[in-house]
């Protein structure tokens, strides 16, 4: 409540006809104040527009595609307002792909074919990139000041900037992507790491006891993890076996299927009865590094429309 109620009291006197990443500094304010404008910098650049309808959101100039650094397109601004509406095809429920064939490169195309299209639309809205809830947390927002300040520091900017490129250009799901920035920052939480900052007595690594963990060690060094990586084997799952519902129920199972090397994945639904016989079955194929998490919610929501259809 004595949030809100701070918030309420900032706004009155500061902001009251602007939005909080609008509002200019002005003389007399209060140290709280200017603390906050001073810590906003960091939070502009890690904001990201969900799309619910796109009307709110400028294609070129907003930040919007899960790609950390700018979150925006690579495609040179065309200068005219083209808004993330315009790309979307509402009666097809997906992304308007010949609309975008003509506004933007392949790298862009494929980013944005990776976030998921709202059905009912609805309104745009602001979130923290980097944390799942979308709301800021000190936590996170002081890893990435951290790992910002060490990027400021690298010797060859126009090698670093080509490098990151490529890296959020690669078909891998975003978290993966964040995780291996952090990691080339050194902005994990490694013991060595936590250990600088006092939250551990000791840096040593608790899976070899031999040495220091840092991000290198805790990733690729220590002999414990290297018997990790010798033994992964990629693709080998267990089965499980399919269990048929209770007599008169019937199942919804739903899958996914990524494609790396086309840069697509497959969407299925069935539905089947106590006898195992399916009774009705979907399959849908989606361009673009989709997230699997995400992957697995747009199944879930077209076998819950199947289902939905079927009865
Ligand atoms: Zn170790």
């Amino acid at each position: 409540m004595s949030s809100i109620i701070t918030l309420q009291v900032l706004k009155a006197k500061y902001f009251r006809n602007e939005t909080f990443l609008e509002v200019n500094l002005k003389l007399g304010c209060s140290y709280t104040w200017r603390s906050l404008i001073w810590g906003r910098e960091l939070l502009a650049k890690c904001l990201l527009w969900t799309v619910g309808d796109g009307k709110s959101i400028r294609v070129f100039r907003d930040q919007w595609i899960p790609r950390p650094c700018t979150f925006k397109p690579i495609t040179r601004d065309p200068g005219h307002d083209v808004r993330v509406a315009d790309l979307i095809d509402r009666s097809r429920r997906g992304w308007n792909e010949e609309m975008m064939a003509h506004l933007l490169i392949p790298a862009d195309r494929e980013a944005i074919l990776s976030i998921p299209v709202s059905w009912s639309g609805g309104q745009d809205c602001i979130r923290w990139f980097f944390d799942k809830s979308g709301e800021f947390m000190v936590k996170s927002g002081y890893n990435v000041a951290l790992s910002k300040k060490t990027q400021v520091s690298v010797s060859n900017p126009s090698f670093q900037h080509k490098w990151w490129n490529s890296l959020w250009c690669l078909n891998l799901p975003p978290k993966v992507k964040v995780f291996i920035w952090r990691a080339c920052l050194n902005a994990l939480p490694s013991l060595v790491n936590l250990w600088k900052r006092k939250v551990v007595g000791v840096s040593r690594c608790d899976r070899c006891s031999c040495f220091s963990e840092t991000i290198s060690h805790a990733l690729f060094e220590c002999k414990v993890v290297r018997q990790i990586w010798k033994g992964t084997c990629f693709g080998l799952r267990d089965s499980v076996g399919w269990l048929a519902p209770p007599p008169g129920l019937l199942k919804l199972n739903i899958g996914t299927a990524l494609r790396k090397a086309s840069g697509s994945i497959g969407l299925g639904a069935s539905i089947r009865g106590d006898k195992g016989r399916v009774l009705v079955a979907r399959s849908k194929l989606l361009h673009g590094s989709l997230n699997g998490d995400i992957g697995q919610f747009m199944a879930l929501r077209d076998g819950l429309m199947l289902a939905i259809s079927y009865h």
